[in-house]
């Protein structure tokens, strides 16, 4: 049997060492001003004890709490586990609920405050933290994006959750504008996307490094050489064969290679207003393939960057999972928390 033990921060009782430093002045003496004996709410500690001190330097007084307390009633430990039971998925009110089987009595908004403060935490933790390599991706999630999504960016050198956006993955300037500012600040270089047009205009427009997630791309075209091996003319089935296996073995000159096949077969003889013949579907995609194939391949030149956009993917799900629980998400506060605390692999 495996027994998995959750790190919560430790609260004493009271501390035995004084303040090195006034919160004010930076003055460094200091004159005991008197104690109280602090109720607190915590699953073990009914109360703790809270020395006053008066800095000799400005005279006046401030209270020096132990480690895991500060001026809230609840303690470090018990706002750290309210927040963990809303991030394995329970609402408010049943995390308030199994918190009053351990005799700690505290109310659902409490615990809705604690979900947001560690949200914001997490904001300004994430501000200026370096992010070379981000996933980014579209994600709809119950009650939001009927018409659209949302857009989510996951620093894919840790797999955390970065930022959420209301942005329309499908609208390269809004794209734009939303991740230019996250650009600047984390330094990011490279972006691994799906192979949607707006993520390619918009890594040109910002001068990014771009990997397509062949997950994407092999579902998509695996598809249409699926439907294509129906109805392409027989003696040019051995095309299909070599379109297969140059994504399966993503060499850097595929590119040269794809465009010589494309001069290989026929040319276009269906009129615009006409349906294309299954030999022109197969030249249109030599051709998006062998313009794209760089992007398929960044990550052979740069080793941080991934091959697939699957962390960005667990990411969302993660989000989604927590917003089944409680039939989506309320408010956009409520859905970025659910992205920045549930989206994170940790505890
Ligand atoms: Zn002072």
């Amino acid at each position: 049997m495996s027994i998995v033990v959750l790190k919560l921060p430790v609260v004493k009782r009271k501390r035995g060492d004084r303040p090195k430093k006034c919160p004010y002045c930076g003055g460094e003496t200091f004159q005991r001003w008197g104690q109280v004996n602090k109720p607190v709410k915590d699953m073990r500690v009914r109360n703790v004890k809270v020395y006053r001190y008066r800095c000799c330097h400005c005279g006046r007084t401030f209270r020096y709490y132990p480690e895991g307390n500060n001026r809230a009633d609840q303690t470090e430990r018990l706002r750290l586990f309210a927040v963990i039971l809303w991030k394995l998925g329970l609402s408010y009110r049943a995390s308030s609920l199994i918190l009053s089987g351990l005799n700690v009595l505290i109310s659902f908004m409490t615990i809705w405050r604690d979900v947001q403060n560690e949200a914001q935490q997490m904001k300004r933790h994430n501000r200026w933290k370096p992010v070379r390599v981000l996933g980014l991706d579209g994600a709809s999630v119950l009650g939001w994006g009927a018409k659209q999504g949302v857009l989510v960016a996951v620093d894919l050198g840790t797999g955390d959750p970065l930022a959420i956006g209301y942005v329309d993955e499908y609208n390269p300037q809004a794209v734009r504008r939303w991740l230019e500012p996250l650009v600047q600040q984390h330094g990011i270089t490279v972006i691994v996307t799906d192979d949607l047009f707006s993520y390619k205009l918009v890594a040109e427009k910002l001068q990014l490094g771009h990997q397509v997630c062949q997950f994407h791309v092999r579902r998509w075209v695996g598809k249409t050489l699926k439907d294509l091996q129906e109805t392409v003319p027989r003696e040019w089935l051995w095309v299909l064969d070599e379109i297969r296996e140059l994504l399966e073995t993503l060499l850097p000159d595929g590119s040269k290679r794809l465009y010589a096949l494309w001069k290989q077969l026929p040319g276009r003889h269906s009129k615009l207003d006409q349906a294309r013949t299954p030999l022109e579907q197969v030249r249109d995609l030599l051709l998006r393939l062998s313009e794209h194939w760089h992007k398929y391949c960044t990550f052979q030149s740069e080793p941080i960057v991934p091959w697939t956009n699957n962390a960005t993917e667990r990411a969302i799900g993660r989000m989604k999972m927590r917003a089944r629980t409680v039939r989506g998400y309320k408010s956009w506060s409520g859905m970025e928390a659910g992205f920045l605390l549930a989206g994170s692999q940790a505890l």
